[in-house]
């Protein structure tokens, strides 16, 4: 393997869900849905590819669906963007992320990532020869330690990278951080990466987009994908927008990753995301509904439970139960309980700042959740 690689070992989130398979353990690490995807996007996927739209799509995506990207962009941030320009589909946001890291990060270049990370991250910036600059956020609420902000980001930053609502911890950037980071990046001269996926899933504030605040529309990549709002994670449709002079750089290096992105599913997500406002509104009433649920079983199960606001991720303290690590509670919870959860040591530079965290998703019927929840009742 190459030496940019060397470092990182098959992905947690394969690792787990192989264990799970193996041990016929209940699956509450990898954030996929068990529930498919709406009637009306799979029929929608079925009839373009009934209509024989399947050659090539153009490379930044078919127009149908640039425009809709765009006219969901204006729905959500009111900002008006040229789909023509400022728009382009990847094979899923973790191609958005890694064609905006080669695309437009030099070798050498400062990248900040707040940990824990999601771990596509460090490895694309690994490959883009980046120099990571970490900020660790804390439990509980997993606040910005803005003073280390201030002295960590500098002119020598290129980019920094938020993901809003967080993955794993389910913290949401309040204003106020998004205000300073803003504020920062703009003396600085910092691009904003912002990996939005589980911006529909925002339950405790609304979700706001950096890219939308005075003057940063300019330095912002914002990614988001149809894999968590619309359940279709095996879809991997995923799109960045950005100014022109952004979108040049990662449309450089989409053009060779991966070219285009299939075009039946993009005809599909043009009409998933012409979706009326009453999906999204049901898709966080059932989410909410399945948080509670999993939520309250943990606590009742003898967990600490850091607040999760955004995202289907809830992280937990596991010492009460006396395992050594996250890695050695989630190898006991597999084998002993029957339980997937995920360790997050994972998502950090330095491994022991996550070694009292797991992450448990939600993205579960309400049956396997509260089985899951019935096992650790009983076993742990
Ligand atoms: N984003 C999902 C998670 O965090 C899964 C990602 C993956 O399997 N690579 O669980």
């Amino acid at each position: 393997v190459a030496k940019r690689l060397e470092k990182f070992k098959t992905t947690i989130f394969t690792q787990m869900s192989m264990l799970a398979i193996k041990h016929g353990a209940i699956n509450l690490g990898q954030g996929f849905p068990n529930f498919d995807g709406p009637d009306f996007v799979k029929e929608a996927a079925i009839q373009a590819i009934k209509d024989g739209k399947n050659q090539y799509a153009r490379g930044h995506g078919i127009p149908q669906f640039d425009a809709a990207i765009a006219e969901r962009f204006k729905k959500d941030t009111g900002l008006v963007v040229d789909p023509e320009k400022e728009v382009t589909v990847t094979s899923g946001c973790t191609e958005a992320i890694a064609a905006t890291m080669l695309g437009l990060i030099n070798p050498g270049d400062e990248v900040i990532l707040f940990a824990p990370f999601y771990d596509s991250y460090e490895a694309t910036l690994s490959m883009a020869g980046a120099e990571i600059k970490c900020i660790t956020l804390r439990p509980p609420d997993f606040a910005v330690p803005i003073d280390e902000l201030k002295s960590t980001i500098s002119k020598n930053t290129r980019a920094i990278l938020i993901n809003t609502p967080h993955n794993p911890t389910g913290k949401m950037f309040t204003q106020e951080e998004l205000n300073v980071i803003a504020s920062l990046c703009i003396e600085n001269d910092v691009l904003v990466f912002a990996d939005e996926v589980y911006d529909k899933l925002a339950f405790e504030m609304d979700h706001i987009s950096i890219a939308s605040l005075p003057g940063m529309y300019d330095r912002t990549v914002t990614m988001n994908s149809l894999g968590k709002t619309f359940s279709l994670t095996g879809w991997k449709i995923g799109w960045a927008i950005a100014p022109p002079h952004l979108t040049w750089g990662l449309r450089q290096a989409h053009s060779f990753l991966t070219f285009s992105t299939s075009t039946p599913m993009q005809w599909a997500a043009t009409t998933a995301l012409r979706a009326p406002d009453s999906y999204y509104v049901e898709l966080k009433r059932d989410y909410m509904e399945k948080k509670k649920i999993l939520v309250e079983g943990l606590k009742d199960v003898g967990f600490k439970v850091f607040p999760s606001s955004g995202t289907y991720f809830v992280v937990v303290d596991h010492t009460p139960f006396g395992l050594d690590n996250d890695i050695a509670f989630c190898e006991y919870l597999i084998k002993e309980v029957g339980v997937v959860a995920i360790p997050t040591s994972v998502f950090y530079l330095n491994p022991e700042d996550g070694k009292n965290l797991v992450r448990f998703t939600f993205c579960k019927d309400e049956g396997t959740l509260r089985s899951a929840v019935e096992r650790m009742e009983e076993k742990l």
